[in-house]
């Protein structure tokens, strides 16, 4: 399915989405460019897990087998009480885990994507689009240091915060914000991280999560319950200093984190809101990923969705150009969205009770949801295990993946 007349496209956000789409773009023949805000590559996060759908089409790009070379070592999860003491166990094998059989490091994903098309693509980092104008058969970009650009299409890849989605999309883009914050970053090993991933509730309704890595270091993440009060757009060091005093006083680890949070260059600070988009494409610009349907961290689902949604666009671009130039980007765009719709409103159903149901606020909150888990078969432990680790069973059967075909 080469197109012979190259259509030029821009790809804003060099991350999960943006560089499955460039590289199946290019597969088939597209000119494709990808923006990235940042200065490079932004490696930071936990781990992602790799399965179902996304997993298919990774084994597609001839990358499943870096990608699993690249594990993380977790072998399951636990949660511990604020003396560390365990309270229960999930091994990997266990169905409820939330530990899967493929765990990568965001960005160890982010450099295998990167490898993989690097050499066929344009990349620009460190700018950003200014500004979009649709005329006739194309769409020109202004951006914030570059000269101007005419493409054939832009694709929105940019994340939850999408500044370009904003511009094209105004007021329709709404939040569903779950009432949590989450920080990721990484800190050193210490004996007493182990193999095993650690959960622990504290009181204030925050939850602790310390992953192994395979760099021999632990990585962090920090979620609490919290209305919606803007955190994410604060500086770097206003938003240290809100999580330092948030977490301070709670027990457990909170003084090994607060001096990691002190000294890392990585953090990730985010709110947990789910993305609801009428429509993922406006004339000649559409969006994937967690711009156009964030699911949030703790749905699990934030690879699947943004790797499947860019191999189903670009495979559908694909499929309406010919030899010879023609070219329906908005029939592509309209089948985009009918494949993609129904197994994202699936993802963005949330379990009941879930999250407020995991972060307690007070101690004796703490406590029986503590004892809850101590019990692995009660109704509470299933329903948020369950949320994290659903597609374990149903992975397979979430989305039919249509067989493009690369000529
Ligand atoms: C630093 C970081 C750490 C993360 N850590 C985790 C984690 O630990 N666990 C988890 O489940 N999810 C994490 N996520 C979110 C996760 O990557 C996504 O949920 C998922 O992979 C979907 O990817 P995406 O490509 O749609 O969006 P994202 O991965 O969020 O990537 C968006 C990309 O667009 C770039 N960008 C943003 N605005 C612009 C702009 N205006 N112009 C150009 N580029 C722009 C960003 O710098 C980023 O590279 C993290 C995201 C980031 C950026």
């Amino acid at each position: 399915m080469k197109v012979n007349k190259r259509k030029k496209i821009l790809v804003s956000g060099g991350s999960i989405a943006g560089l499955t789409l460039a590289y199946w773009l290019h597969q088939y023949g597209f000119e494709v460019s990808v923006i990235e805000r940042s200065a490079g590559l932004r490696l930071g996060g936990q781990n992602i897990d790799v399965k179902g759908p996304a997993w298919e089409i990774v084994k597609k790009m001839g990358l499943s087998e870096k990608i699993r070379a690249a594990n993380t070592t977790e072998i399951g999860i636990r949660f511990v009480d604020t003396k560390d003491k365990i309270v229960a166990e999930f091994p990997k094998d266990n169905a409820l885990s939330m530990t899967q059989e493929i765990e990568i490091l965001r960005g160890d994903m982010v450099k295998i994507l990167y490898d993989g098309v690097k050499q066929d693509v344009t990349f620009i980092f460190g700018d950003q689009v200014k500004k979009i104008v649709e005329e006739g058969e194309g769409v020109k970009v202004f951006f914030n240091k570059r000269e101007e650009e005419t493409y054939d299409l832009v694709i929105i890849a940019e994340g939850i915060g999408s500044n370009t989605r904003q511009l094209v999309f105004g007021d329709e883009i709404k939040y569903n914000y779950l009432g949590l914050y989450c920080a990721y970053l990484t800190m050193e090993r210490l004996p007493q991280d182990g193999p095993w991933a650690r959960w622990c509730n504290a009181v204030g309704a925050i939850v602790f999560l310390v992953r192994p890595d395979n760099y021999d270091k632990t990585r962090v993440c920090i979620f609490f319950r919290s209305p919606e009060r803007g955190y994410e757009k604060l500086s770097i060091a206003e938003q240290k200093e809100l999580l330092i005093k948030k977490i301070e006083n709670v027990g457990w680890e909170a003084g090994r984190i607060a001096k990691a949070i002190r000294q890392t260059d990585d953090l990730y600070f985010e709110r947990v809101s789910q993305v609801k988009a009428p429509r993922w494409h406006k004339g000649r610009v559409a969006m994937i990923g967690d711009a156009a349907y964030c699911a949030t961290p703790i749905a699990g689902k934030g690879t699947d969705l943004a790797v499947t949604g860019a191999y189903i666009l670009a495979g559908e671009l694909a499929r309406r150009s010919n030899l010879e130039g023609a070219f329906s980007h908005e029939e592509a765009f309209k089948a985009y969205e009918r494949l993609m719709r129904p197994y994202v409103t699936k993802a963005q159903r949330l379990a009941p009770g879930v999250p407020r149901l995991a972060y307690p606020d007070t101690r004796l909150g703490v406590a029986i949801l503590n004892s809850f888990f101590s019990l692995a078969g009660s109704r509470v432990v299933k329903s948020i295990m369950q949320f994290f680790s659903k597609d374990k069973k149903q992975a397979k059967e979430e989305i039919h993946l249509p067989d493009y075909e690369v000529r």
